[in-house]
This record gives structure tokens, sequence and C-alpha cells, in this order.
């Protein structure tokens, strides 16, 4: 009998008119207002992380984007300022939407082409940036790509991952940031389009543009095109950052040749001092256009910039200096063991002078402390007694000398 008196606090439907009822201390919540409560939390909350999301890019000014990179990223100066600004501009545009002004004024996106040789910190930069701006990130391999219908990834498959990244949270994913990793590889072989048909590569670059541009694109939640039954997810590009990065191999020719023929051209004026160690910075639409890059894919890439080539002295500080360099891991990875872990100055030289050696930019000094380091992370847990290791030069040379890894570099 007292049962049926008992009604929903909130909507006042009584017990028989519902499916739950839960009681609390004072009153009861029927099934309805549970719904109706989750979707206003629901609703709340991702207001609220848009919200925050503003807030904190409002706060962080070009000049504090590119502090931060300084902790992860050594040198590369021009490519962080260019970073900073386009990255800020990007998320004020986004900030900006939904804000009504009396112009027509429409700040566009601006992607970001990122040219430097390998190992210089390309896919580093981005990483950071969407580490610093807490946004979905994901990297993805332009070489894999085909057009629809190829044997291969198709291009929405990168926004696959972007989902992934973002835990399927569609409304985070819609401001993320994607690395298209060697972009240089889908340039079409010839310049001039009616001599060579390079379908493939040119193929790629148009499904590109169409991600780049901004659209709707309807997105296989697990990538790829092994399950046609699931369920597709609309995904909106167009506040997505996208930053392309490739080594462009031979471009320092073609930019060569165009300095010179402009010097030619222009006789009289004097000629500029040009830095031939560091032709990058020279870099121009036109140089990418010729490698093979469409017209209108550089459209969408309004923000070209450079890396230099790592010197030596700024391997030797990859080393050591940024927050995660690769030392203080193994610093932290021997401590974790309760050992004191030191390396002599002669032996980080030794890393740095191999790594050289290589041409593999800061991404041969981790195989290189690899191959030193291994008999020790093997040995050492083992060893209770033992709770000091210092790496010296003959130690390092040792070590890396019995490693196969001087031969995989060389193949490399
Ligand atoms: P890229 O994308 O240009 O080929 P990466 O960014 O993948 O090169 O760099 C490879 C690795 O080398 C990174 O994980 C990072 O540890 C290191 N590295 C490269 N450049 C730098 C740099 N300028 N500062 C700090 N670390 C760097």
């Amino acid at each position: 009998m007292e049962n049926k008196q008992v009604k929903c606090s909130f909507c006042s439907r009584s017990k028989h008119e519902v499916d739950v009822m839960i009681a609390g201390v004072t009153g009861h919540i029927c099934n309805y207002c549970i719904a109706q409560a989750q979707h206003i939390v629901k609703e709340e909350t991702v207001g609220k992380t848009t919200k925050e999301l503003a807030n904190q890019l409002v706060l962080l000014k070009p000049a504090e984007i590119k502090k931060h990179l300084d902790e992860y990223v050594i040198e590369q100066d021009s490519a962080k300022k260019v970073l900073s600004v386009a990255v800020y501009n990007h998320y004020k545009r986004l900030t900006q939407q939904g804000i009504k002004s009396n112009d027509d004024i429409d700040i566009e996106k601006s992607n970001i082409l990122l040219v430097g040789e390998t190992g210089t910190g390309k896919t580093l930069l981005a990483k950071t940036i969407a580490k610093i701006l807490k946004v979905p990130f994901c990297i993805a391999d332009a070489t894999i790509l085909t057009e629809a219908g190829y044997v291969g990834e198709d291009v929405e498959s990168i926004l696959s991952r972007l989902l992934q990244a973002a835990d399927y949270d569609v409304e985070a994913a819609q401001k993320g940031i994607v690395f298209i990793d060697e972009i240089d590889k889908i340039a079409r072989k010839s310049d001039n389009p009616s001599i060579t048909r390079d379908v493939s590569g040119e193929g790629v670059q148009q499904a590109l543009l169409k991600l780049l541009e901004g659209s709707a694109v309807n997105v296989p939640p697990q990538g790829g095109r092994k399950h046609p039954e699931q369920k597709m997810i609309s995904v909106e590009t167009k506040n997505i950052l996208f930053i392309c990065g490739g080594a462009f191999d031979g471009i320092k020719l073609k930019i060569a040749r165009r300095l010179k023929t402009h010097v030619i051209g222009y006789k009289n004026i004097e000629q500029e001092q040009v830095d031939e160690d560091n032709l990058l910075q020279y870099i121009t639409p036109l140089d990418i256009k010729s490698f093979g890059l469409i017209p209108e894919l550089i459209g969408r890439l309004p923000v070209l910039s450079y890396l230099d080539p790592l010197s030596k002295p700024a391997l030797r500080r990859i080393l050591t200096e940024p927050k995660n360099a690769i030392i203080k891991q193994y610093v932290r990875l021997f401590e974790l063991d309760n050992i004191k872990l030191s390396f002599d100055k002669a032996a980080l030289d030794f890393i740095v002078d191999k790594s050289m050696e290589f041409q593999l930019g800061a991404r041969g000094l981790r195989s290189i402390c690899e191959a030193i380091m291994l008999d020790a992370m093997f040995d050492m847990p083992s060893q209770q007694d033992v709770k000091e290791l210092k790496i010296t030069l003959s130690y390092a040379k040792n070590k890396f000398e019995k490693s196969k890894v001087s031969n995989k570099l060389k193949v490399a």
C-alpha cells in the first residue's frame, strides 16, 4: 500500500508509471529523470571541455608555446617560431568561431608543411605541440596511403587513428592535430602533369586535399576496409590542424638552382650571402611544386617552414638536455633498480660522433645508446651487490664495437 505513494521527487510520476524508481535518503528518482539528468550532465561536460580548451588556448601566447617547445626540442628556432604562431592563430580562429562579427573576415586554417632531413625533429615538434595543447594527436605515414579502391589504406584511415587517439570523442577529435609524415613520398615524379601521369602519387594527393581543406568525412571507426558492416562516423575536418613533414631528398639542388638563376637574372644585385650548408632555409612553395606536390595541395599547406640539419653540438645537447632526454631516461631506468648510472663526457661525445658518422640525425643516438647499454640492462638487475655503473669511453667503445649495431646502421 505504502509503495503506491512513492513518487519521483523530480517529475512526480508515481511508481507504477515508471520502470525503475531509485530511493535516496529523502526522495526518489525515476528512470526517465535519470536519463534526462545524464543527458544534461553530458552536454554540460562537453561544453565545459570546449570552454576549457578555449581558455587554455587563449592563455598560451606564441612566445609561451615556443618556450614549452624549447623544453623538449633542441634548436630549430625558425620552425618553432613559425609553428607557435600558426598553432596560436589556428586555435584563436577556433575560439573565435561562433562569435558574431560585422565584417566578413574569415580567418583561414593554416595547415603546416615542415621540410627537413630525417631525424631532425619534425615529428617531435608536432607531437610536442599536441601535448602542450592537450588535444588528440596522431601520426600517419603518407607512404601507406592509396587512392580509394587500391591496395593500401584510404586517406580516411588517418581520421580513424585520430578518433582512436581521442577515445572516440568526435568533438575532441575535430580539434585535434594530425601529423602526416613522408608527404614527399607521394610527390608525382614529374613537374609536368601532361608528360608523366604518376597516378598513385597524384591520386593520393587529390584524396588528401579533401581532408586538408575541411569537409565532413565518413570514417570507419576501426580503420581499414576489413569490416564493411561497421557504422561510419562523420568527422568534420575543418578545425583539425594538419602538419605535414618530409625530407624532400634532392630539393636542395632545386633550391640551389633557383637561387643561382635568380642571381644571374639580376646581375646588378649584389649576390646575397647564401649559406650553402643550409639551403633549406631558402625554400619556397615553388620548390615544393617542382618537387612534385600539386599546387592545390601546396595551397592547403600555407605555412611552410624548414628544419636545420643537426650539428654535433646540437646532437650533444639532445642527448642530455630535453625534459625526456635519452640519457635522463636511462638514468631513471637504472634508478628504479637502485643503481646509480652516470656517463663520462668522453662517452657522450663518442655516441654523438658515431651518430654523425651514420648521418641519422638524432635518430641514431638511441640505437647507439641501446647497443652500449644492453648488456648492463640485461645483467645488472640480477646483480644485487652492484649499485653503481659509470659509462666510460672505453666501456662505450667496447660495447658498441661488440654489438652488431654499426653494421645495421650502415645498411640503414
Ligand atoms: P623526423 O620526424 O624529423 O624524422 P623525429 O622528430 O622523429 O624526426 O626525431 C627522431 C628522434 O630524435 C626523436 O624521438 C627525438 O628523440 C630526437 N630528436 C630529433 N630532433 C630533435 C631535436 N631537435 N631536439 C630533441 N630531440 C630531437
